[in-house]
């Protein structure tokens, strides 16, 4: 059996607990301790899936096609490492399986209640990936702030853990803020005892107090949170901001909250971590050679959250490129024939993102019409694939009206379809076609060269296809299926001959990119978009390629 950590969050929300967790559990693995992390959601919807990326930012997909929260995304970019449906629960989740159980008539007869059943069902869910012996440690991190109503169930079901296991198999860290007063030129420890007494009321502990801050904490304190709240004064954390969020981990080794956390836990054989590689991406991250803008068009552009492993991926993807990559938005709302190159100046590459709907679709078919015929590199995600395939039936094949019955069903070409398993099903959570799923590259294409394989695996999140009626027209005309799922004949790339960088993918190549392991389709996109640069810039003023090396 594995041990576990619980990490909670006090006094406000956004301070960071995923990113907190997947340090640690960063930190324990460069270590060589076998961790995992696990996100528990408050939230009633059974997933995130059907959440507006308003509401809650990106759903990020799993390999077995879990629709889940976006700090998965987090833990497998830090971990290197898959998650799955299990590592991420919600309370829908939970009173669905409860439910189901009652009217199986599981109970005999038992009036079901909050405690016991909801409490033993996130317990189970808690320690159901300690139980295989394929993790040493277990990280479980609590969605929203202690204090919320719709969170108390699963403070309980972390009390009677606390209780229940050995007392060096559980440990719990808190996360809080030490807000500094300017008036007062003060770091006030207030909040941070108020948010460990709400704990205690509910029969918590922490045995760690991260600690937000923006000035630094010194030990008189730290003396001071520790003595007051409770805890060792090696246990108050300092938790600086940082300049990008793949600083945490150092940040945190030098705290030595890995340290306390084995400690606490009692492990004693463990090795000195091994960052190498995590810290030779910081140094590339950090120190860029060259600079690259790229223009995402989306429909939720003004959110950070609704694309983050996009965002992420080119960080990554930078980093490997030595390059600085700025994403700057593109509102396709606002693009019209006449003012598309005005739009679309000073970019090196344009992404057109993944989404559902109408809304922005004109502009986002004229942004790709620009990128094919001025060669300016081009990558199309999922909807961003659609548009590409829109636009060259139009305007190459002199489809008129072409479209995707997603939004015009009565199109007298629909280049993009429903899949045909999709149109019989009526209910919207969890039924797109999602998760993995295998893609044979055509040799000579350049998707085979940028994955160097020819058999590759991505993860999906659709209900609309290319419509293989069309493809041989397509394909005679210059825009090729370089990828295909075999088994379905599923269109997953599509790509353009004579372009040096035209490419669309069905599937969401950003779930997959991690700091050890970028994907390959963002690193060579910003190759191609380094080059494009080196060649606008030398053609607007020779002098300013200076500037580039
Ligand atoms: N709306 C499109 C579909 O369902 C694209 C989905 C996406 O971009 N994730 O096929």
């Amino acid at each position: 059996m594995a041990k576990f950590i619980f990490v909670t969050g006090g006094v406000t929300s956004s301070l960071g607990k995923g990113i907190i967790a997947a340090s640690l559990a960063k930190l324990l693995q460069a270590r060589g301790i076998r961790t995992t992390i696990q996100k528990f959601d408050p939230y009633i919807n059974v997933d995130p899936g059907t959440l507006n990326p308003y509401e809650h930012g990106e759903c990020f997909v799993t390999e077995d096609g879990a629709e889940t929260d976006l700090d998965l995304g987090h833990y497998e970019r830090f971990l290197n490492d898959f998650t799955s449906q299990a590592n991420n629960v919600t309370t829908g989740r939970i009173y669905q399986t409860v439910i189901n159980k009652e009217r199986e008539g599981a109970y005999l007869g038992k009036t079901v209640q909050v405690i016991p059943h909801i409490t033993d069902e996130i317990k189970r869910r808690m320690l159901l990936l300690g139980k295989d012996d394929k993790y040493d440690i277990v990280i479980t991190e609590i969605g929203g702030t202690v204090g919320d109503i719709e969170g108390l169930p699963f403070i309980e079901a972390v009390r009677q853990l606390q209780w229940e296991l050995p007392e060096e198999d559980c440990l719990v860290v808190h996360l809080t803020l030490i807000p500094y007063l300017k008036a007062a030129k003060e770091l006030k420890t207030k909040p941070t005892q108020h948010s460990v007494k709400l704990m205690s009321e509910n029969g918590v502990h922490p045995d760690i107090l991260v600690c937000r801050t923006e000035e630094p904490l010194n030990n008189e304190i730290k003396r001071k949170i520790a003595q007051f709240c409770n805890v060792k004064q090696e246990a108050v954390i300092e938790s600086a901001d940082a300049s990008t969020i793949y600083e945490v981990p150092l940040m945190m080794l030098r705290e030595k909250l890995d340290v306390i956390t084995l400690k606490k836990l009692n492990i004693t054989n463990y090795n000195e971590p091994d960052l190498t590689r995590w810290k030779v991406f910081l140094d590339k991250l950090k120190y860029p050679k060259s600079k690259v803008t790229i223009g995402l068009i989306g429909k939720y552009i003004e959110l950070q959250d609704a694309y983050k492993s996009i965002l992420e991926s080119f960080i990554h993807a930078g980093a490997m490129n030595e390059c600085k990559v700025q994403v700057v938005n593109v509102h396709s709302e606002f693009i019209n024939d006449e003012n598309v190159a005005e739009k679309l100046d000073g970019l090196d590459g344009l992404l057109v993102a993944p989404g559902f709907g109408h809304r922005g679709i004109e502009g986002k078919i004229i942004a790709v019409k620009y990128a094919r015929e001025n060669g300016l590199p081009f990558f199309g995600i999922c909807l961003g694939m659609q548009m590409a395939v829109i636009e060259f039936g139009r305007n190459v094949l002199g489809l008129a009206d072409a479209h995707s019955t997603e939004m015009n069903q009565r199109t007298p070409y629909p280049v993009i379809n429903m899949m045909e398993e999709q149109k019989k099903i009526k209910e919207m959570g969890g039924t797109m076609r999602l998760g993995a799923y295998p893609c044979e590259i055509k040799e000579g294409s350049l998707a085979s060269k940028i994955y160097e394989t020819t058999h590759i695996s991505e993860r999906h999140r659709h209900r609309y296809e290319f419509n293989n009626d069309f493809l041989e027209q397509f394909e005679n005309a210059g825009m090729i299926a370089s990828g295909v799922n075999r088994e379905t004949g599923l269109v997953e790339i599509i790509e353009l001959q004579n372009h040096p960088f035209f490419i669309g993918v069905q599937y969401h190549p950003e779930l997959k990119s991690t700091v050890e392991n970028p994907a390959p389709l963002f690193v060579h996109f910003v190759t191609a978009s380094k080059k494009y640069n080196e060649k606008r810039t030398s053609f607007k003023n020779p002098l300013m390629q200076s500037e580039l090396i």
